[in-house]
């Protein structure tokens, strides 16, 4: 695959969905091996040494954005060990943001726990009316499918990626860039808020295709729609952030 053409930076503001972003090509990190590998086979010591891997190559691209920017990077390896890390007291409606994100993440994964079978068993009813040649049968499925497949990518991703816009909003170094949109945290909020849209979509359509899990769905609903208020609330800036490919280019 051709790489020529690479977008810096792409990859901080993405859902890591690689096998299906247009930009796959254009991306520093893609590895086409990594879509191809059965992460199921793999024992512990091969997962560590791709951990590993991908860990060194993205040291590596820092370091030649440190170079390229004029930074002496064995200087700022020393400065890093040297700093001690401490939790940051976040504000209230900070700490909320993250309980509701995290509340998410936990109701969800009980719910595609405690309903596999159901899932299961709606997937082979629809494949059957296929069978029988009803009426958007085809498509129904295949908006069941990639319902399901968006709830399970998102739904822990959205925590990762709100803690890290809210870790960023308390930090020294943005915190005095609040007002200013193109801040690593307003790209991260971005990008939860991109995730929550997604997942809305996904569970109304799995709504109308479940009639029976209305309820649960709603409660799933409930905190994403809280969830997004408070982002709009705490990030005002968010959506200007401009995401290096996905809003630059058009495709
Ligand atoms: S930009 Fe695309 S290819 Fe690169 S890590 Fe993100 S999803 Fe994967």
């Amino acid at each position: 695959m051709c790489k020529k053409e690479l977008i810096p930076g792409i990859f901080n503001y993405c859902d890591r969905w690689c096998e299906r972003c247009p930009f796959n090509n254009r991306c520093e990190i893609f590895d086409p091996a990594d879509q191809e590998k059965d992460w199921s086979e793999v024992d512990a010591n091969e997962f560590i040494e791709e951990i590993t891997a991908t860990f060194e190559k993205t040291m590596n691209l820092l370091k030649i954005e440190a170079d390229a920017n004029g930074m002496n990077w064995n200087q700022l390896v020393a400065d890093a060990k040297e700093v001690e890390l401490e939790e940051p007291v976040l504000p209230k409606d900070h700490e909320k943001a993250v309980t509701l994100a995290s509340n998410y993440r936990r109701q969800v994964t009980k719910w595609l726990k405690d309903h596999s079978e159901d899932i299961k068993a709606t997937t082979v009813s629809l494949v059957q009316e296929i069978d029988l040649g009803i009426e958007y049968a085809n498509e129904n499925n295949t908006q069941f499918i990639n319902a399901i497949e968006s709830i399970n990518w998102y739904y822990a991703l959205i925590e990762a990626k709100l803690r890290r816009a809210i870790s960023g909003l308390n930090s020294d170094s943005e915190a005095e860039l609040k007002d200013f949109p193109q801040t690593h945290a307003n790209g991260c909020a971005k990008i939860t808020m991109l995730f929550i849209n997604k997942s809305i979509c996904a569970w109304e359509e799995i709504s109308q295709i479940m009639p029976a899990q209305k309820d649960p769905i709603l409660d799933h609903l409930a905190l994403l729609s809280r969830m997004r208020t408070k982002i709009q609330k705490i990030f005002p800036a968010h959506e200007a952030f401009i995401r290096p490919g996905f809003d630059t280019f058009i495709l």
